[in-house]
């Protein structure tokens, strides 16, 4: 089956049948995993794509899906889009990407290696407000998927917006950060966005901490 009619297949199924995806292939056909998984998440993407369930579907230049390492053990969720990643259809490239890329390096990881890099929403919200509970329940099942699909050993969720949505419960975020959580049977570590690295030099020094966990817990698991 080609992409486009793989598409127009998944999106009748999910008029038909509801958002639950149930992929069948014929036993004779063997389809090696890494390519599944692949086009699979090619596919989400391209759901993504064409997905208007939140207002800001409406307003939105380009959808930023995730990228990296579909094989990768770190799985980092952020908040939305900003305007560079919109223009660039990558999450987290502008000056928080850069610190983001700083510090995976220094725990011996980058972006193409070992991490997929995503957000909360795939879409950018009208001056970077937060995400509304609203948007965040439309978005929820493609970060579902993409979790299933890739399989992390740990899901970093950076900030409190992604912390709280993950969780789904009202804490600060010092809360978040002195437990170690699970979002759907996946460890979760909860740190701060980066942004707030940018504005506040006296935190890093707990961010390293956490980051030093994250890197043993996967270097151990
Ligand atoms: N902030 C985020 O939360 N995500 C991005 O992709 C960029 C900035």
């Amino acid at each position: 089956m080609s992409i486009i009619n793989k598409n127009r297949f998944i999106k009748q199924h999910i008029e038909l049948y509801g958002k639950e995806l149930f992929l069948k292939f014929s036993p004779a056909l063997t389809i090696k995993n890494e390519l599944l998984k692949n086009s699979s998440l090619s596919l989400y993407e391209s759901l993504v794509e064409d997905c208007v369930k939140c207002k800001i579907g409406n307003s939105r230049k380009n959808t930023v899906f995730g990228s990296g390492d579909k094989d990768a053990d770190l799985f980092i969720v952020g908040e939305a889009p900003g305007e560079y990643e919109e223009d660039a259809n990558r999450p987290f490239v502008g000056k928080a990407g850069k610190l983001l890329d700083k510090i995976l390096k220094a725990i011996g990881f980058n972006r193409n290696k070992n991490v997929y890099i995503t957000n909360i929403l795939k879409c950018k919200t009208p001056n970077n407000r937060d995400p509304l509970r609203s948007e965040i329940n439309n978005c929820n099942s493609y970060l579902l998927k993409q979790i299933e699909l890739i399989k992390p050993k740990i899901i970093v969720a950076l900030g409190k917006v992604s912390g709280k949505s993950l969780l789904n419960k009202d804490l600060s975020l010092d809360e978040m950060r002195s437990n170690f959580h699970e979002f759907n049977s996946v460890p979760l570590k909860v740190t701060y966005h980066p942004v707030t690295l940018l504005n506040d030099y006296s935190l890093k020094k707990n961010a390293w901490e956490d980051f030093q966990f994250v890197r043993d817990f996967i270097n151990k698991s």
